[in-house]
């Protein structure tokens, strides 16, 4: 039995949600509409005294919260929006009227929250994670409560003093929290990973075979509507940079090219580019593992299915295959850039991109080509900065989807061209590493706009 199972469902990893920043908008989102929800809770002599609410952000919240929404997903989160059913028209009306006053039920009474109730915190805040706001309710100076919450990445949240679930409280099947365990577990029990992971869903979530099914292809098809939206899109993106769409030019020029190979790679960076500038827009896309990495998946899967003719039965093994990839990640490192620069998100995309072409090829499932696959993928990201000029999610961001869905495809065929014991590296091993580059990194170089190819904003 592994010390601390994974007990993440498919589901959580994969989500639905407003773009630009899983970790910047749909966790703080979440967070806050839990904090509303505590304070329909609390007595009514309390809720009586409240007069305001309060947000405090820090540390890459505070960085690049205002390029990445941060200020409207708050807000939207404590009118009572949730990630999954937001309107992202209304969602970028927020805010845009800075005298407007919105109104929050706290029990029968209501109060004003407006930007001026949003802090972004400069001064340095104690905290184990580098994404973390503090929510409060006051009577003037009087604290009447207040909630700390950490977005730890990928729309996850924590909240201070919360305890964590108990995984033995939770039916898995099948534990593991390494490849290695993961491995043995498809060993002794004779199953192959879609097995596994199906049985490890069904137990986590209580749904049944075809309800997981289902959500797979609805998951499925939320990625290729955002592709396909993105292809059709055409302008500017929001936010100072003013940065032209480019999927769609992409797209005419490679449905015009007759050479194949330069087509097929054209074809690729345009899905790629088009689900990312849908998250630039903050269109709703699904965070595969983050909002800022949700091109590279979502490109891929297009490209399987529009390309390779892949049936949904292959989709959906290929998909469990990168979602192990990215448990294993969450669970052993971190797949947030704040905490691990753009390799935790672009390089762990990339290595779940792999592991999925990896399944989607096979004929039967063989774990070893998955592994060799996904570690190629995350090996060569490794040390890669997360530096999003202005704090938008668009430069690096937007080409570096591209990029990482580019390598995910070399990597596929690097792990599939010899047999998998040529490979030295364990995906254990190199997860390790990356925990250990993400903790050595610059705080510079971790979603904080204050470095690298953030600094050249002036010469754009
Ligand atoms: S540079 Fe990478 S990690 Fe940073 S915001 Fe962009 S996509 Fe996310």
């Amino acid at each position: 039995m592994p010390s601390t199972p994974i007990i993440t469902s498919v589901f959580d990893l994969f989500k639905m949600g407003p773009g630009p920043s899983s970790s910047h908008t749909i966790g703080p989102m979440k967070a806050a509409f839990d904090f509303r929800q505590r304070l329909a809770s609390l007595p009514a002599d309390v809720q009586h005294q409240a007069e305001a609410i309060h947000i405090y952000l820090y540390g890459s919240l505070s960085a690049t919260g205002k390029g990445h929404g941060t200020d409207r997903a708050v807000i939207a989160g404590l009118l009572g929006w949730q990630p999954e059913t937001t309107d992202p028209v209304a969602l970028m009306a927020l805010l845009r009227d800075p005298a407007l006053v919105y109104t929050v039920a706290v029990g029968a009474e209501t109060i004003g929250l407006g930007p001026q109730h949003i802090h972004f915190e400069r001064k340095r805040y104690e905290s184990p994670y580098a994404n973390t706001m503090v929510l409060q309710l006051r009577a003037g100076d009087e604290l009447l409560h207040s909630e700390e919450y950490y977005s730890i990445g990928g729309g996850f949240i924590l909240r201070k003093g919360e305890p964590e679930t108990d995984p033995a409280s939770v039916a898995v099947p099948y534990p593991y929290s390494t490849m290695t365990e993961l491995k043995a577990q498809l060993t002794t029990h004779a199953l192959t990973l879609d097995e596994l992971m199906m049985a490890n869903e069904m137990g986590i979530t209580g749904r049944s075979r075809t309800e997981v099914n289902a959500r797979i292809d609805q998951l499925l098809d939320f990625m290729h509507k955002a592709v396909r939206r993105g292809l059709r899109h055409t302008g500017v993106l929001p936010g100072s940079i003013k940065l032209s769409r480019k999927a769609p030019i992409l797209f005419r020029k490679a449905k015009g090219m007759s050479h194949s190979s330069d087509s097929f790679l054209i074809f690729l960076n345009a899905y790629c580019l088009a689900a990312s500038e849908e998250n630039a827009a903050g269109g709703i896309v699904v965070t595969a593992p983050t909002s800022g990495a949700s091109g590279v998946i979502p490109g891929l899967t297009y490209l399987a299915k529009k390309h390779f003719h892949y049936d949904r039965a292959t989709l959906r093994a290929g998909l469990l295959a990168a979602a192990a990839v990215g448990f294993l990640v969450k669970h052993n490192a971190s797949i947030s850039g704040a905490e691990m620069g753009c390799m935790g998100e672009i390089g762990t995309a990339s290595a779940m991109g792999a592991a999925f072409l990896t399944r989607c090829a096979q004929t039967s499932d063989d774990i070893g080509a998955i592994e060799a696959a996904a570690e190629i993928g995350i090996e060569h990201h490794l040390g890669m900065t997360c530096d999003p000029i202005g704090g938008y999610v668009q430069i690096p961001c937007i080409e570096r989807n591209a990029m990482g869905a580019v390598k995910a495809y070399n990597a596929f065929l690097l792990a599939t061209s010899g047999a998998a014991s040529f490979q030295k590296i364990s995906l254990d091993a190199v997860i390790k590493v990356m925990k250990a580059t993400g903790r050595d990194m610059s705080t510079k170089y971790k979603e904080t706009s204050e470095a690298g190819l953030a600094l050249s904003a002036t010469e754009c």
